[in-house]
């Protein structure tokens, strides 16, 4: 066999033992370069992938990323660039209320040696996955839940303030004649931001952030800042993160499903696809009456995405384009 045919098969046959050996996966290739007369293939780096539409947030990542930062940055700074965002109405300043009233955020980032902070139903306080961070960073914890949090934030020197806007409030004054709660499916844009990156290192890290459902109960907390739910990154295979109605992603732990899916030889499309079948089949017909989008990336900056409905999107960035792309859905039929 010529040498290069040789070396191109000991790739393929190399990718097909992903689930054997995460040293093998931290040598698969996926970008052909030559080499001399051999071809070789690279691993994409650096790579950013966010739930939703959010160009300028993975755009924010991107730059860290291009300019040599680490991916636990990156996806730091690109979900405050969301959770600034007043218009967002799911994400930071902006973000919808609890029934009675109160914006309450959740966040949790994770950073390449598996480490881990998350901030619950924390009130007043914008940027709370940089809360997450001190967190993981600063503390023996990993998680820390409402007046507990806030006055962590404020010991760290984070400003209060009021985060429900007019057009928050307007919203929920008008939700409250009706009263009546029903986790939508979202058909809008933009929702809770989980945002995942790899470095010109090939670390991973990822990070999540969100307002949770708009007029949940108070003190409901959902997957966005849960380990293993709405975000879960194992830097010898990948990463991944979920939207859409917390308590099913919580109920197949879908984030670190998917991240065990790549180990076993998944593609992150596959994973995706995978977990939420998980969803779809426990919950029979229901699965009609909500959503779920999750994103992945594994170590070869390979990018998977899948929901129960149409309408998810999210953003990619990878070899110097930063594109929003539809994912793929599992219910195809018309309503
Ligand atoms: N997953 C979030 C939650 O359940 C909400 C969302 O993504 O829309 O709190």
């Amino acid at each position: 066999m010529k040498r290069r045919k040789f070396i191109e098969r000991l790739s393929v046959t190399s990718l097909g033992l992903v689930a054997v050996s995460s040293t093998i996966i931290a040598c698969n290739k996926t970008v052909k370069e030559k080499r001399g007369s051999t071809t070789v293939l690279q691993p994409i780096r650096p790579v950013v992938i966010a739930t939703w539409n959010t160009p300028l947030a993975v755009e924010t990542a991107a730059k860290i990323l291009q300019n040599g930062g680490a991916a636990l940055d990156a996806v730091e700074q690109g979900c405050r660039i969301e959770e600034a965002n007043e218009k967002g109405q799911s994400v930071g300043k902006g973000g919808l209320p609890d029934r009675e009233g109160n914006v309450t955020l959740d966040a949790c980032i994770m950073d390449e040696k598996g480490n881990y902070g998350a901030v619950l139903g924390v009130k007043n306080i914008k940027h709370v996955i940089s809360v997450a961070r001190k967190v993981m960073e600063d503390t023996p914890h990993v998680m820390l839940v409402a007046e507990g949090a806030e006055q962590f934030a404020v010991s760290k020197g984070f400003e209060r303030e009021d985060l429900l806007t007019d057009s928050s409030k307007k919203a929920w004054e008008q939700w409250k004649v009706k009263s009546e709660y029903k986790p939508i499916i979202n058909i809008e844009n933009h929702d809770t931001i989980g945002l995942l990156a790899i470095d010109k290192n090939g670390d991973i890290s990822g990070a999540c952030t969100t307002s949770g459902l708009a007029y949940k109960m108070a003190g409901r907390v959902g997957d966005s800042p849960i380990i293993g739910g709405g975000l879960f990154v194992d830097n010898e295979i990948g990463g991944a993160s979920a939207t859409g109605l917390g308590e099913e992603v919580l109920k197949t732990v879908g984030s670190f499903l998917i991240v065990e899916l790549m180990r076993q030889g998944k593609s992150p499309q596959e994973a995706c696809e995978i977990a939420i079948g998980r969803i779809v089949n426990k919950q029979g017909k229901d699965f009609k009456n909500f959503q779920v989008g999750y994103i992945a990336v594994n170590k070869q900056g390979e990018t998977g995405a899948y929901s129960i409905h149409e309408w998810f999107s999210y953003n990619l960035y990878k070899e110097g384009e930063n594109k929003n792309i539809k994912s793929d859905y599992f219910n195809k039929q018309k309503a």
